[in-house]
């Protein structure tokens, strides 16, 4: 990004998320715990070791994703990317796993619907990973509307089309699990087909992206088949979405682990969001045909 001028994008500091900010997803004893293994660097898990400096960074990352909600609902920003590490939506409320200390996305939907004039938030998350900790912070909660496509079965188990939510939140959890070997017909067509339109018919005050970059085909974690070009019209959904709705709709960084791809995939991401345009359309296939038909159930989906 730095290379590429930042894409004449404003560059702001992460500030530090507050003690309210981060409470409103994980309770105050999970709060202090973080904050005991990064002073002692005791490893949460085997995926998740922390350092002294691991904790500023944490507030920092959680901070910046409430700073994009403001500035995205303030309209001092058209959209927003934030370059987070460490990522969040492992992190549940109450047990940090998978890189992630605090639920970035989660922290910012809860800050979003603080304000005036927010009672929706969608969250869409299009890393390779089930976004656990998202799906666990509003899966009883019909104010969030999340939606997560994911390798199955893969790391970190959850996410089965079959789970819908629960008690007032059911049919507001959308998990749309797809195959290794999976590529844009799965992807693209899981967005265009289910995602969208679940989405369109919650009319959301704005929408969030847990922007992970590890279902590229180049990503060493994991066995999608995406291309930089893929994440390009995964994003123009989103532009064209938030778009059609009026609401600004802002990127959160999560995974990717092929340097390249990452950079590449994020800085396609950005254009894309601040560009609009009309994404690529994919005929449903039997996958998205299935999943249409179990989310049908709850949203007017094609
Ligand atoms: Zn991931």
């Amino acid at each position: 990004m730095e290379s590429r001028g930042w894409l004449g994008w404003d560059v702001r500091e992460a500030p530090r998320a507050t003690e309210q900010q981060l409470q409103a997803v994980h309770p105050p004893e999970y709060v202090a715990s973080v904050r005991e293994h990064c002073e002692a660097a005791r490893a949460f898990d085997a995926d998740t070791p922390v350092v002294p400096a691991s904790w500023e960074a944490g507030l920092r990352a959680a901070g910046a994703a409430c700073a994009m909600v403001d500035a995205l609902l303030d309209g001092t920003a058209a959209t927003g990317f934030c370059g987070l590490r460490p990522p969040g939506h492992h992190a549940e409320p109450d047990r940090a796993m998978g890189f992630c200390l605090f639920a970035n996305a989660a922290v910012a939907a809860e800050h979003a619907l603080t304000r005036d004039g927010v009672d929706r938030v969608f969250i869409l998350d299009w890393d390779v990973h089930h976004g656990n900790g998202t799906h666990a912070a509003f899966h009883s909660r019909p104010d969030v509307l999340f939606a997560s496509l994911h390798q199955w079965p893969f790391y970190p188990g959850t996410g089965a089309l079959g789970d819908t939510g629960s008690g007032e939140g059911e049919g507001f959890t959308i998990n749309l699990p797809v195959p290794a070997g999976s590529g844009e017909p799965e992807w693209l067509g899981l967005v265009e087909h289910v995602v969208v339109p679940a989405a369109r018919a919650f009319v959301p005050d704005l929408i969030l992206v847990s922007a992970g970059f590890d279902a590229h085909r180049d990503d060493p974690l994991a066995d999608c088949r995406l291309e930089t070009d893929s994440f390009r019209h995964l994003a123009l959904h989103v532009a064209a979405l938030a778009g059609g709705l009026g609401v600004p709709a802002g990127a959160l960084l999560e995974g990717g682990y092929d340097v390249d791809a990452l950079a590449d995939s994020a800085v396609a991401t950005m254009e894309a969001l601040e560009s609009g345009g009309t994404p690529r359309s994919v005929d449903p296939g039997p996958l998205v045909q299935a999943a249409a038909e179990r989310i049908g159930q709850f949203w007017p989906v094609a």
